[in-house]
This record gives C-alpha cells, structure tokens and sequence, in this order.
C-alpha cells in the first residue's frame, strides 16, 4: 500500500512519528526504562494506585478464585459475581441507581453514544473532547455540531437550532489540557432544551471533589438526568475498565442496545477484583488527594516564579504548551537528559500549534520530585504559551 510509506514519511518529516518507551517493571513515578531509572511526570496514576500492594494482593486472590478469561461476554455466561459486586459498589460510590462496566473507556464512549443517538438525533461535542467520543460520534451517524471549547453560548444557540433528540457530551476533565467542564451550564441547557448529557469523567475521578467522586462531586451535583455519568478504571483507580452510571432503566437499555458491551468478552475477573480493592483506597485515602492537590500548588507556584506560564488547570493535568512538534519535542529530549519523563504531545491530539508537555502528577510524587522537576524546567530555556 502507497499509503503506509506516504504517511510515515509525512510523519517523519513533519516530526510526528510517535514511538513507544519500554518499561521493565511497574507503572509508578520512578520506572525503569531501558534499564534507567526515571522520574515521570506522564502517567495516569493519579493516586499511585497501579502498584499498590492491596490492589495486586486483590489482583491475585481474584486470579485463584477466577481464573485468568472471563471466558466470554457478560451476557453469554461471562459475568461474575466480582464484575457484579464491582458494578453494586461503583454505583453506590457515584450515587445512582446502577453502574455498567465496560472493558475500556474508549469502547463504554461508543457504546453508549450510539446506544443514545441513532441517525435522526443530533450530538453536540466540544471541539477537545477526547478521540474516543469524537469515534463515538462516527459510529452513531447522528448529526455532529461541534462547539468551540467550553463555549456554552455556542452550543445554547446549536440547542435552540436543533429539534428532535439531542445529546450533548463534554469531557469532565479535558485530557490534555486539564480545565474542568461547566458543568452547571451543561446540565442547565440539557434541562431547558431536553437534551441527555454524558459526561466522560476519565480525569476527574477519584481525584476531583472531597471524596473523589469527581467532576460532579466538585461542583456538588449529583449525577442524575439528564446527565449520564461515564468513569474510567484506568486512570485514579490504577487498574483497567470503565462504567457508566445512571437509572436502572439507563443501565437496562444499554445493556439490551450496547454493542460494545454486548459483543466482547468481559474484563477479567481478576481485574474487577483489583478494581474494588482500588476503590476501598479511593474512598478510604483522602490523603491521596489532598497530597496532589498540595502538589500541584506546589508546582504551578514554582512555575509562576520561573515566569512559566501554564494553562489555568487546577487538576494534576498541567500542559506547558509550547506551540510545533520540534519545540515540545526538543523541550521533551532535554528533560530525557536529565532523568526526566515528559513525552511531548503532538497533533493530531492536540490542535495544530498547540504541541506541549503534558506534564501529570500522582500521589506517588513527592515535593522534592516536583522541585527536581522545576529546576529541569527553569534550565531547558522553555517559557509556555497562553491557550
Ligand atoms: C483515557 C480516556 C478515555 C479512554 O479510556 P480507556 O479506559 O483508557 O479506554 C476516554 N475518555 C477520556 C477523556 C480519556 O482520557
């Protein structure tokens, strides 16, 4: 095919070839990397929990008592009663009625978008949703109107537009940029224009509100309708999977209309198994996420004094933007020298000019891991520049 040299050569001239890093041992904040250790600052692992020692004692148990495969989907006979009591727990921990566990966030985002917008109804995403929810959208053939970032006045004139069914969907804590939706706003204009609302929480939960429920905890609302609330196991938790969560007539009807839920074997057992052990911490450690926040404060402080300008993010997500693919990679190989992890994000994830350090924190981090990090940062010659 013509096209696969095309494109890696466009790729390579343009400096978007992506490559991967190879880890020889656990996620944390110090891996080994081609037998280096590194301090990262890149992961998702908000709460340290990857590696926790409770999540991969319960990993284990579940293993012994489970097995390794599901063995087949969760309506064929794949369905067990540590995916069930996982589901129970994470829906009491949100607070609704029910919670549905997918395999990844990327398939419970396709599942449920075209579940709930089928070719006659309208979808309106913001322009930085993640990938997953913008595929969503392919799938469903729904009508797409995009709105600008966070632009509510933009998408209350799309709504006004717009008859018959419409869903609006917003990520919680956008991936890259780190900035938490307007959720009041949204579940207003879904309530005046009788929209449904999913709000995709992958950055939020476990880490925003007191108790770490998330983006809806953090604005004190309760996830109920219009609004639909989709979580990821991944990130916070430290394991892997995803739920949504809503009414028990929701979760009914996905689980009769879901086609990623429906076609694909279910997540490991084990893997549930992990995942209650996690949430106990979730809930049981708010340390955790006092720690993260302190240090996020922590950073964005030292950056003020360097004259480093971030982006106004109050989560552990803190991109220095620093504008094409050769700055942010350039940037990202000099902190590499230094023992530093950074990789540098490039479009098409992020808009063309807007190539960056997503730089993330965990509760594994320490506050002198924060400052070796800003020492790096004030000797590599980067300012930021303001989105
Ligand atoms: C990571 C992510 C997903 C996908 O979740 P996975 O479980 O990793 O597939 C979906 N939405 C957002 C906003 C994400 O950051």
């Amino acid at each position: 095919m013509p096209r696969i040299a095309t494109e890696l050569a466009r790729r390579r001239a343009q400096q978007l070839y992506r490559r991967r890093e190879i880890l020889d041992g656990p996620q944390g904040v110090e891996p080994r990397v081609g037998g280096e250790t590194l301090l990262a600052f890149c992961s998702n692992d908000y709460l340290g929990l990857a590696n926790h020692p409770a999540v991969v004692a319960a990993f284990k148990a579940g293993a012994e008592r489970y097995g390794v495969g599901a063995g087949a989907s969760h309506l064929l006979g794949g369905h067990s009663a540590a995916h069930h009591a996982l589901e129970e727990e994470l829906a009491a921990f949100v607070g609704t009625e029910r919670a549905l566990l997918f395999s990844t966030g990327y398939m419970a985002n396709l599942g449920a978008v075209a579940a709930l917008a089928d070719r006659h109804a309208t979808l309106f995403e913001d322009k930085l949703n993640h990938a997953s929810l913008i595929d969503a959208a392919r799938l469903s053939q729904a009508t797409v109107k995009r709105f600008a970032h966070a632009d509510m006045a933009r998408l209350e004139t799309l709504l006004a537009q717009t008859s018959g069914e419409k869903l609006i969907v917003s990520d919680g804590v956008f991936s890259m940029d780190g900035d938490i939706a307007p959720l009041p706003t949204l579940i207003s204009l879904a309530e005046k224009h009788n929209a449904t609302l999913l709000i995709d929480d992958a950055h939020g939960l476990g880490v925003l509100g007191e108790g770490g429920r998330g983006t809806f905890e953090h604005y004190g609302i309760a996830p109920r309708a219009p609004a639909i609330l989709m979580g990821t196991l991944g990130k916070a938790f430290g394991s892997f999977g995803a739920f949504l969560a809503g009414s028990e007539e929701l979760i009914e009807y996905l689980i009769q209309e879901a086609r990623t839920y429906i076609y694909t074997t279910a997540l490991p057992p084990a893997v549930a198994e992990a995942t209650r052990a996690s949430l106990q911490l979730v809930q049981a450690e708010p340390w955790r996420r006092e720690h993260l926040h302190m240090l996020v404060q922590r950073f964005r402080a030292g950056a003020a004094r360097l004259g480093l300008t971030l982006a106004p993010s109050v989560t552990p997500i803190q991109p220095l933007i620093l504008g094409e693919p050769e700055q942010a990679l350039a940037a990202s190989r000099r902190l590499r020298a230094q023992g530093i992890l950074v990789p540098a994000i490039r479009p098409p994830t992020v808009p063309a000019h807007g190539a960056r350090l997503r730089i993330t924190f965990s509760a594994a981090h320490s506050a002198a891991h924060v400052d070796r990090l800003l020492d790096a940062l004030s000797g590599i010659g980067v300012s930021g520049n303001s989105v």
